[in-house]
């Protein structure tokens, strides 16, 4: 199986900006001046080896949306601004490829919060008569939630114009469903409003998305409960929006989880690899880089010998397990 990321800030949408772009494109070129840069692929190899990611990418824009790629047709985690990239991208291959096939796809909804549906409006193949969409939750009228963000004033075009064949469907937690060539199943996290994770398996592998949930300190039976969970899962995508500190001094309570849980967890539950998720949309690509590096220190002070892969996820960022 493999994950891309089509949306990975948490919150809201949050783009750089000019300034932000001209002080990474001037540092990109003061480096360069150690080199002797002659070619393209002298240039581009520069960018490769020799800039960091907070120049050379960005931790943003959208929000939360993966795909799972491995399974027999199309299956996303969630529906932020990610999910307009993922259709248009689609359509354009498809074009290309001049195939007019309708397609089916799988959206697992973590909760309702408008940071997880609001890219649906702008989901280019819910237009496209023929195709069949299938979204699933735990929550209570998933449905009408979709139909209030596309009413008036919100949005000029409701739900029903939009010509697939979009169904709604509530699941049960804790429960192993078979949907599109993957075992599912969902679990209960704390979140306002209450949230779901999702683990994915295919062929031993497991992919566990837990988006939007708040560990709190010493809460033991909580973590028995994740660790369940979380056991031995191949890739780990995880809410970490916060640091230690702004988690228990200024947002406890709001629902996110910090870098330090992320690593506790991941080592207890025996996960492969961490992929912190759901960026903190006030810090800039130089803050957030240096939040992965304090992260990746920080689970040699905890467990020197753990062999844990940690990422913080970015829009285009894709993970093989
Ligand atoms: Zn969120
Ligand atoms: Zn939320």
């Amino acid at each position: 199986m493999k994950v891309y990321f089509w949306g990975t800030k948490g919150s809201l949408p949050s783009s750089s900006l000019a300034e932000e772009i001209q002080r990474k494109i001037f540092f990109a070129i003061k480096e360069s001046m150690a080199y002797d840069l002659k070619t393209d692929s002298d240039i581009e190899a520069f960018i490769k080896e020799h800039l960091p990611f907070y120049i050379k990418g960005s931790y943003g824009t959208n929000t939360s949306c993966i795909e799972i790629k491995g399974g027999n047709e199309y299956v996303l985690c969630d529906a932020g601004t990610g999910i307009r990239d993922f259709g248009n991208r689609l359509i354009k291959n498809k074009a290309a490829k001049k195939d007019r096939q309708p397609d089916t796809f799988h959206i697992f909804l973590s909760h309702l919060h408008w940071d997880h549906i609001h890219g649906f409006p702008f989901f280019t193949p819910a237009y496209i008569l023929g195709n069949r969409i299938n979204i699933y939750g735990f929550h209570e009228n998933i449905g009408d939630a979709f139909e209030a963000q596309q009413s008036q004033p919100f949005f000029p075009v409701p739900l029903r114009y939009m010509s697939a064949d979009i169904r709604f469907s509530t699941l049960e937690p804790d429960r192993e469903y078979h949907i599109a060539g993957l075992g599912v199943r969902g679990f209960k996290q704390d979140h306002p409003g209450v949230s779901y994770g999702y683990r994915f398996e295919r062929e031993g592998k497991a992919i566990v998305y837990s988006s939007d949930c708040e560990h709190r300190e010493g809460i033991e039976r909580d973590d028995y409960v994740f660790l369940n969970f979380f056991r031995d899962a191949d890739l780990l995508i995880f809410d970490a929006q916060y640091s230690l500190l702004d988690a228990i001094y200024t947002k406890e309570n709001w629902g996110h989880s910090n870098n330090i849980i992320a690593v506790e967890l991941s080592v207890k539950a025996g996960v492969k690899r961490l992929c912190m998720f759901h960026n903190e949309p006030t810090c800039d690509d130089r803050s957030l880089w240096d939040f992965l590096e304090d992260t990746r220190k920080y689970l040699r002070l905890y467990d020197e010998s753990y062999p844990l892969i940690i990422d913080l996820a970015y829009d285009g960022m894709e993970i093989e397990v």
